[in-house]
């Protein structure tokens, strides 16, 4: 049977991860959730106090980190490990949103995980979502999806999912986190945040997670 390379690049809580956890589980392909290689790569910058403006400790504290996604048996869901450590629930912390832009904006930071991204390609028989996938992660990717949602639509749902693990968060910190990751990714120099001409675009601000998957499998059988 014929694999391809699946992209699904978006704004900040689209939902991107839900689908692509979908349509893989659907097509039993690898689910990679890019963001959560820059999530990591911040999470050691700050724990080991890191200055990033400087680009000589980024380019030789970046190989110190090792990164790998490992399948939780339990929750079937593929977890992010920081040099053997499973960070998958404290990179989602509010700590590392507020900085991970800043960090995923660094020239060696992206060279580092788009290596590694590009490497997990290799075999095709993936999705990946993130930013800059079907722009330049997998420029010939076979489906290129890129998501949106209403701004309201995607603060609450963020929210919702944050307040869970911590009751102390407020509605307008998250508001304020999104606007600025979203600012910050779609404005760098390096692979900013951008629909790729090729990619097709899904609004799902009033879309069940069940439309969603099937109107992108209708747009994966048309690419096999
Ligand atoms: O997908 P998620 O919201 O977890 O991504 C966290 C951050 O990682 C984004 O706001 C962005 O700064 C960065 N990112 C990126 N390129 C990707 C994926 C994520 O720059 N492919």
């Amino acid at each position: 049977m014929k694999k391809i390379i699946i992209t699904i690049d978006g704004w900040s809580s689209c939902g991107k991860s839900t689908l692509a956890r979908g349509l893989a589980k659907e097509l039993q392909y690898v689910y990679i959730d890019s963001g959560a290689m820059y999530r990591a790569i911040t999470l050691f910058f700050l724990r080991h106090h890191i200055d990033w403006s400087d680009t000589h400790a980024v380019e030789s504290h970046l190989a110190d980190v090792s990164l790998e996604f490992h399948q939780n048996a339990h929750s079937e869901k593929s977890e992010m490990y920081l040099n053997g450590e499973n960070v998958e629930y404290v990179i989602r912390d509010m700590v590392v949103a507020e900085k991970v832009s800043e960090v995923a904006a660094l020239g060696p930071v992206r060279t580092f995980a788009v290596a590694q991204q590009r490497k997990m390609g290799t075999r095709k028989g993936i999705v990946m979502d993130g930013r800059d996938i079907g722009t330049t992660v997998f420029p010939s990717a076979e489906l290129k999806i890129f998501m949106t949602a209403d701004n309201a639509v995607r603060v609450e749902r963020r929210f919702k999912e944050l307040y869970a693990k911590n009751p102390n968060i407020s509605i307008e910190e998250v508001k304020a986190n999104l606007e600025m990751r979203d600012y910050i990714d779609s404005h760098r120099e390096i692979s900013p945040l951008r629909q790729a001409e090729d990619a097709v675009l899904l609004d799902n601000s009033y879309m069940t997670m069940e439309e969603q998957l099937v109107w992108a499998m209708k747009l994966v059988h048309e690419r096999l």
